[in-house]
């Protein structure tokens, strides 16, 4: 039987691991296994045949005591509210295990964004703005794109907010495109860290990557990119997938083929050269490394075993469900937690809203080298934690961002 997991409740088992190895108690546990807050909203769009289609959204705040709730925005046909409060809490973590001045959020959409034209994109887009404008802000909760939003998509959302506000608020969202408000780095950010992640872990581990062979799930916004780093440090891409399912060449692919395909016919299936395979498929082949970066729950207690890569490095949010981590622990994979490894987009977010707060931006070399130093320090210290307690990287990064958050809501009194 398939395994059914609840994304929230995967996140909650996380988080109690950690606080039971922290041996923090249960308060610390009671006040963070839930979200602060959620809202659940219908949306009314006119659609380009003239009727009228309402679409249920949502936005949940997690926790704020680092600073204001930040997090994307899903426009995905599966989007519900146990996924999107799973993403807000993993947000909070994600913040807090590099050190950025964040607490988490999410939003959602539960839309089909391939069946809509642009203009109901755009309509969908401002009217979601328009239902949780109060429950966001540049000082309170600051979106940002994930799941099938861009930064067009973004650009029309801070807009819509900005005119009601009736001025300027460019730090209101982030993943803004760079003409309107955004930063340079801020589209290759996610990849970016992944990369920098990469290149500490093979260090720590004493691995040459020209000797490594990567495969990778999802071919987006990050997956393209993390392909394009890998094949620039030498790490052979054997594998790639997308929604319509994976090509597979042993000897490698280009990533730059891959994209050009992608981009004349929307799939990467097709591409001259290579075997098709499916998405089960991808998770099973013989490779040294495995990229899931699409969506939640793929890798679990069925196909855990048959997984061959000694090291699985999470580019998606949840994709790897407890029991998996548990069956991959013992047998010796290292896994590198999505509140980690994709951690360079919502950093390089943090640079795009301290930028709009001043309304001075950055070079990109200045962004890609702050954003460096960030991810280095984070996967140093979770690294360090990790040799220290012999847990798996996800409780050690647990353990780096819980400890974080416990010590500020300590501080500023729990109630
Ligand atoms: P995109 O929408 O750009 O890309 C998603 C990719 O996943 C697409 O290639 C899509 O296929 C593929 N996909 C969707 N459904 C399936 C499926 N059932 N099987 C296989 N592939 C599928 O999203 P992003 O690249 O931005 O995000 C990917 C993951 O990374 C998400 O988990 C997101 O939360 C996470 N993430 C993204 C960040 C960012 O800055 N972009 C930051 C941190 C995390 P198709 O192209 O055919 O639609």
């Amino acid at each position: 039987m398939v395994e059914k997991v609840d994304p929230f409740e995967s996140a909650q088992k996380q988080l109690k691991k950690a606080i039971n190895v922290l041996k923090m108690g249960d308060d610390v546990y009671e006040v963070l296994k839930n979200v602060a807050e959620y809202l659940e909203v219908s949306i009314p769009v006119r659609m380009d045949n003239g009727k009228i289609r309402v679409f249920k959204g949502y936005r949940a705040h997690h926790n704020n005591m680092r600073g204001p709730y930040k997090g994307g925005i899903r426009f995905h046909p599966d989007v519900n509210i146990s996924e999107v409060k799973a993403l807000a809490s993993w947000m909070t973590w994600k913040c807090s295990v590099v050190g950025i001045p964040y607490g988490g959020a999410k939003g959602g959409v539960v839309c089909n964004p391939k069946e809509m034209s642009e203009g109901e994109l755009e309509r969908l887009s401002r009217g979601y703005i328009r239902a949780v404008g109060d429950f966001i802000g540049p000082k309170k909760d600051i979106p940002a794109p994930d799941v099938y939003t861009t930064p067009k998509i973004m650009a029309w959302m801070m807009d819509e907010f900005s005119k009601r506000k009736g001025y300027n608020a460019p730090g209101v969202i982030t993943g803004k495109p760079v003409d309107a408000f955004g930063s340079e780095g801020r589209d290759e950010a996610t990849g970016l860290g992944l990369y920098v992640i990469t290149r500490e872990l093979l260090k720590h581990l004493k691995l040459d990557p020209k000797k490594m062979t990567a495969v990778i799930q999802g071919y987006g916004n990050l997956g393209h990119v993390v392909a394009d780093r890998y094949d620039k440090m030498g790490i052979r891409v054997i594998a790639a997938s997308d929604s319509k399912g994976g090509i597979y060449n042993p000897d490698g692919l280009r990533p730059a083929d891959i994209m050009t395909q992608k981009d004349k016919t929307g799939s990467v299936v097709g591409l001259r050269g290579t075997k098709q395979i499916t998405n089960d498929e991808l998770f099973s082949l013989k490779c040294d490394i495995l990229t899931p970066c699409a969506l939640e729950n793929v890798i679990t207690k069925e196909n855990a075993p048959k997984i061959q890569a000694k090291l699985i490095i999470e580019g998606a949010n949840g994709p790897t469900t407890p029991e998996a981590d548990e069956i991959l622990f013992k047998r010796g994979v290292t896994l590198v937690p999505d509140i980690l490894a994709n951690a360079g987009g919502v950093t390089v977010s943090y640079f795009e809203w301290v930028q709009n707060n001043m309304n001075y931006y950055w070079p990109k070399e200045e962004v890609n080298e702050k954003l460096d130093r960030i991810m280095t320090k984070a996967f140093r210290g979770v690294a360090e934690i990790m040799g220290k307690y012999k847990v798996d990287m996800r409780t050690a990064a647990y353990m780096q961002s819980v400890k974080r958050v416990a010590e500020a809501m300590k501080l500023r009194g729990f109630g």
